[in-house]
């Protein structure tokens, strides 16, 4: 740990593991489906330091706060390598944070009891789980792997090995019921979960559900239903006593993802893997964003091609700001905002600004803009007509 913690800037690391079991039917992340015996745990360990060690100019004076492997399904990688992947990314920067908050997304199918104690051995303190319900016909519906018995002996497993456990929910299932979804919430509370990620099932283009969809062959919620449970997953945490920190993500006192709050409040991270994505400031009103190679076996060939560059100025900033910053309960520091964007946030949308506060869509406490809570399930449409 360094004394110079406070002169360094605080940093946190992404890396994307791109294998999945199978590929889900509803989703569009970069990852592909794979036999899980032919997944290259070490090779890729080691083309994400070396892309790492290609990085090193870039984080020079900065202070490692979180680490965060998702994907695809991390909880595939061999612990070990996973493990030599996260020790590298510590001896990379200058600084480690005291409290720094190690992430690595599980699948139920893939998290066994053992397994999870391997991750926290390996110095990971924190598991998310991708849950996304408690009933069989769901699970099913959804195309994943595990059924609702794995996924609470997942659960359990993890929450028995490592300190910090967050599970991932999904509503807007064809036919789901209030009560049934209110009793998943309580369930997974029950088992000793302090944080719970949220998503209404969106239907994206290029995916199995996208086809079906567009041919009428698929049936989902009806809007209001989404409202109806969006609604209720708020009243249930509230009633629990934990707090919707940001629009789809609830958490007990001091369990909020660090790593997310991180990346909303507009914080630098570099991505490190296949289709992993950084962003760096370089001075007030510049910043640098990248995409890695996608494509599994080109990365491993070339761990530092970056396939996608681009240059962020003041209007960027301030816009993407406003989109993450509001997303969450305490709102876009507008002080921050212009510290990075070099310039006042409020300046050429002064008059937007002042009629969503006229209607009571923002509310400004200090040096925060927020949407009050009450108003978050038009959130889209607020910050829409911000820009
Ligand atoms: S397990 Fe997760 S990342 Fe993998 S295909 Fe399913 S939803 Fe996508």
């Amino acid at each position: 740990m360094s004394s110079e913690a406070d002169q360094t800037v605080p940093t946190s690391v992404y890396v994307h593991f791109p294998w999945c079991a199978r590929k889900c039917p509803y989703c569009d992340f970069a990852t592909e489906p794979v036999k899980t015996h032919t997944i290259p745990h070490e090779a890729y360990a080691d083309a994400v330091l070396r892309e790492l060690s290609s990085r090193a100019a870039d984080l020079q004076e900065r202070e490692l706060v979180s680490v965060f492997f998702g994907g695809g399904t991390p909880s595939l990688w061999d612990a070990k390598a996973l493990e030599r992947t996260l020790e590298g990314i510590e001896e990379a920067f200058d600084s480690v944070s005291d409290d720094v908050e190690v992430t690595v997304e599980c699948n139920p199918s893939s998290l066994s009891r053992q397994q999870a104690r391997e991750l926290h051995e390996a110095g990971v303190g924190r598991l998310s789980i991708g849950v996304q319900s408690l009933r069989d016909d769901h699970l099913r519906f959804l195309g994943r792997l595990h059924d609702s018995r794995q996924a609470v002996a997942a659960l359990e497993g993890a929450c028995a090995e490592v300190p910090r456990v967050s599970a991932d929910l999904m509503f807007g299932m064809p036919g789901q019921q209030l009560d049934a979804f209110g009793m998943d919430i309580e369930r997974i509370v029950a088992i000793g979960v302090g944080h719970v990620s949220a998503y209404a099932l969106t239907i994206e283009e290029k995916t199995l559900f996208g086809s079906l969809h567009k041919a009428g062959k698929l049936r989902v919620a009806p809007e209001d239903r989404y409202a109806d449970l969006f609604e209720l997953a708020q009243r249930r945490f509230t009633d629990l006593g934990w707090k919707q920190y940001e629009v789809s993500n609830y958490a007990a006192e001091g369990e909020e993802s660090r790593h997310n709050l991180h990346y909303w409040r507009g914080g630098a991270y570099v991505g490190l893997g296949a289709a992993a994505v950084g962003c760096l400031d370089r001075g007030p009103g510049d910043a640098f964003r990248w995409r890695n190679e996608p494509i599994p076996q080109r990365y491993l060939a070339h761990p530092t091609h970056r396939t996608e560059t681009e240059n962020l100025g003041p209007d960027e900033i301030v816009r993407e700001a406003l989109m993450l910053g509001l997303r969450t309960a305490r709102g876009t520091d507008l002080v921050a905002t212009q510290r990075r964007a070099g310039r006042d946030p409020r300046v050429g949308r002064e008059r937007d600004l002042e009629l969503a506060m006229q209607k009571g869509d923002l509310v400004q406490d200090g040096d925060w803009l927020r949407v009050p809570h009450d108003r978050w399930l038009k959130l889209d449409g607020i910050v829409r007509d911000l820009f």
